[in-house]
């Protein structure tokens, strides 16, 4: 047995024993879910829906997610799950997936320096409560993660004020931690930590990583930015110009996969839009080529939620 499993095993011993339960050891998801063969390492598909153009491309990511039994975690904006409510929950309303929330209309919950200065503390308030309710009107499950619009360089570290509405909430993670230093490309490795340190030991970080896709191909149409760091901490990560087919972009994703596995991260997660996923890619190509290369490194697939989980057990 190795050593994440005893840990685990013996943690819920514990918890079984103080709670007085039958006897018997409950096993926690990640002994039930990591079949044999499969690396420590799970692989997570996640996307920032937000558009009115992202129902089309969901609606064939969700193909290639079936025909995989890949699960996938969709953060949703209030705004755009209200458009089309019905049409959202009759694609997604499925055991694969995990519905989180991507804000309510995309508003800042923090200053970013490419996407703009934080909205003010009412604002965010309702960008927070609102995305979560209509996540959970229209899905009727609970909604407990949160990606904010365009993630931080430095997550919500030290915003106590937004770490207390996502408390009251009623979120148990957020994902916002989606640059790499100095506001930098590619989001790094990183693995989830707490909030313990502001204050909110109960709020797990469980970052995105890599690129922002859209950015990659240009779909921004920001042209050349000063976007990478120097000395750069990951350089295999960045490509000599944009992506112009799927194969360049599955390229560029290899080498997160990879890494994460060479060095034993917990987790792995692509930063993906489906718009600009369709938009560049209509037949889903890139789908393809890296859910084959997630089963061929035998990763293990999962939701933001999945994971979440662990990280509150390995704490
Ligand atoms: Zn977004």
């Amino acid at each position: 047995m190795n050593n994440m499993c005893s840990r685990i095993l013996r943690r819920e011993f514990i918890k079984t024993a103080v709670t007085g339960g039958v006897g018997l050891t409950v096993l926690p998801d990640i002994v039930k879910t990591q079949a044999a063969g499969e690396t420590k390492t799970r692989y997570i598909a996640a996307y920032d829906t937000e558009s009115a153009s992202c129902l089309a491309a969901c609606s064939k990511i969700v193909e290639v997610h079936k025909r995989f039994e890949m699960p996938a975690t969709f953060f949703i904006l209030g705004k755009t799950l209200e458009a089309n409510p019905g049409e959202y929950r009759k694609l997604l309303d499925d055991p694969l997936f995990e519905i989180a929330s991507h804000t309510y209309s995309h508003q800042m919950l923090r200053d970013n320096v490419f996407c703009g200065q934080a909205v003010s503390m009412d604002q965010r308030r309702d960008e927070i409560f609102k995305g979560k309710e209509a996540v959970e009107r229209i899905f009727e499950r609970p909604c407990m993660g949160l990606r904010p619009g365009c993630g931080f360089d430095n997550a919500f570290v030290g915003e106590p004020k937004v770490l207390e509405l996502i408390k009251e909430a009623g979120f148990q993670y957020v994902s916002s931690l989606l640059w790499g230093p100095d506001y930098s490309l590619p989001a790094l490795l990183r693995a989830p930590f707490n909030y313990e340190a502001d204050g909110f030991p109960q709020i797990w970080e469980l970052p995105g990583h890599g690129w922002h896709e859209n950015l990659l191909k240009d779909h921004n149409r920001w042209g050349p930015r000063r976007l990478t760091l120097w000395p750069p901490p990951f350089p295999e990560a960045i490509p000599r110009g944009f992506c112009r087919t799927p194969a360049d972009e599955f390229e560029v994703n290899k080498v997160f996969l990879d890494k994460a596995i060479e060095t034993g991260k917990p987790f792995v997660s692509l930063i993906w839009h489906p718009w600009s996923l369709a938009k560049f890619d209509p037949d889903m190509k890139m789908l393809d080529l890296t859910f084959t290369h997630v089963r061929r490194l035998k990763m293990m697939p999962s939701t933001y939620a999945q994971l979440h989980k662990d990280a509150a057990i390995l704490a």
